[in-house]
């Protein structure tokens, strides 16, 4: 029997799946709703070539549901969503697309908002806001940081800080090894603020010229496989690139042991959580430690104010080091301290 889609989603409680296709332009877009418990469902709208419709749903429901965690740990009055569209080989009018984009953002009411996301700008989302105002992370910001990619580096950086502290022992993260997966909006950002707390970085992208520019401007190294990157003896391994890089067959090669980073759906399945812990590797679960971006962009519409949105950015070193006191004094993995956590929110 095939991939049952409607199965999949109720498997992991995603509520809602919208599709949008228009053939002139190549549009292909999907939304998962997740759950809007505690609010509309925010998520970012994801750019990229996908194998097939199949991966593309999965994902989208995978990452809705990421979003839904997320924005409960954060403790912030939102939901989780999120737009995935199949990148065609070849976009004419990139205004066209996005203007189809921010229409089918519009039918669903404001029970979504979009945001930037892999693939995505903030002028794409510029465009977007021509035909919805359902959309955040605009050039408009009104905070002084216009790309929420910064912040989520931010709050990266200080999950690494609570991730040294209780598995090294040390209280700054100078003069630690870090290997750095994906070197795009977040990885760059979080490789730049490490670089400036004295750390010391490997670094690996599928694309060249970002890795000469964190080689240039980070006096960073780098190795030419993602294995060889794995098996590299350091202190922290940041995935900072797309989901399931933890897996059966990358598990067994990892020597680093603190994994922390910002990619989405980092374990392939929840089980390699587990397996994490019985390897003695500390893993700060994603959808916690990415958390950044998503408070700097919820904090503009909730209009907090910026230096309110800083302080909750910042407040996930807090949040993942008591995440990894009660991991271990409970014996069970950081992910499922962070979904019971999650879940009891969700259940108010
Ligand atoms: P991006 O598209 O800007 O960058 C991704 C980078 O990864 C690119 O440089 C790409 O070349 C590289 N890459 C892709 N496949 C790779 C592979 N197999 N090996 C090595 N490098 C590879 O995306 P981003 O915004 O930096 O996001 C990165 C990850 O962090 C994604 O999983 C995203 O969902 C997650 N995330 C990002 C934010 C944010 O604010 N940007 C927030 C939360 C989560």
């Amino acid at each position: 029997m095939g991939f049952d889609i409607l199965n999949y989603a109720s498997s992991l409680q995603c509520r809602e799946l919208h599709m949008a296709i228009q053939d002139d332009i190549d549009l292909k877009a999907i939304v998962a709703i997740h759950n809007t418990t505690l609010g509309p469902a925010l998520g970012g709208c994801r750019w990229i070539e996908y194998p097939s419709t199949e991966s593309a749903v999965v994902d989208a429901i995978r990452l809705a549901q990421a979003m839904t965690y997320k924005a409960a740990l954060a403790r912030l009055p939102l939901g989780g969503g999120k737009l995935v569209l199949l990148k065609p080989k070849q976009v004419n009018n990139k205004e066209t697309y996005f203007k189809a984009v921010g229409r089918f953002v519009n039918s669903l009411d404001g029970r979504y908002i979009t945001a930037v996301d892999s693939g995505t700008s903030t002028n794409d989302m510029d465009i977007i806001a021509t035909e919805t105002k359902h959309v955040t992370s605009t050039t408009q910001s009104v905070f002084s940081v216009a790309d929420p990619s910064i912040m989520t580096a931010e709050g990266v950086e200080k999950g690494i800080a609570a991730a040294v502290k209780i598995k090294l022992g040390r209280e700054s993260l100078q003069g630690i090894q870090v290997s750095i997966q994906g070197l795009g909006h977040a990885g760059y950002h979080l490789a730049k603020n490490l670089h400036a707390r004295g750390a010391s970085l490997t670094v690996y992208d599928i694309n060249p010229t970002a890795v000469d520019r964190c080689v240039q401007e980070f006096s960073a190294k780098t190795v030419n496989s993602i294995e060889a990157l794995l098996a590299l003896p350091v202190d922290v391994f940041s995935p900072c690139a797309l989901g399931a890089i933890l897996n059966d067959k990358t598990i067994p090669l990892l020597k680093a042991p603190i994994i922390a980073g910002s990619a989405n759906n980092q374990l392939a399945e929840s089980r390699h959580g587990v397996e994490l812990m019985q390897r003695g590797i500390l893993y700060a679960p994603d959808y916690v430690i990415n958390a950044g971006g998503l408070i700097y962009v919820a904090a503009q519409i909730s209009h907090m104010t910026e230096e309110a949105a800083n302080l909750k950015v910042r407040g996930i070193y807090e949040t993942l080091l008591e995440i990894f006191q009660r991991s271990q004094l409970e014996n069970i993995s950081p992910e499922e301290i962070a979904n019971k956590i999650a879940e009891e929110r969700l259940r108010g």
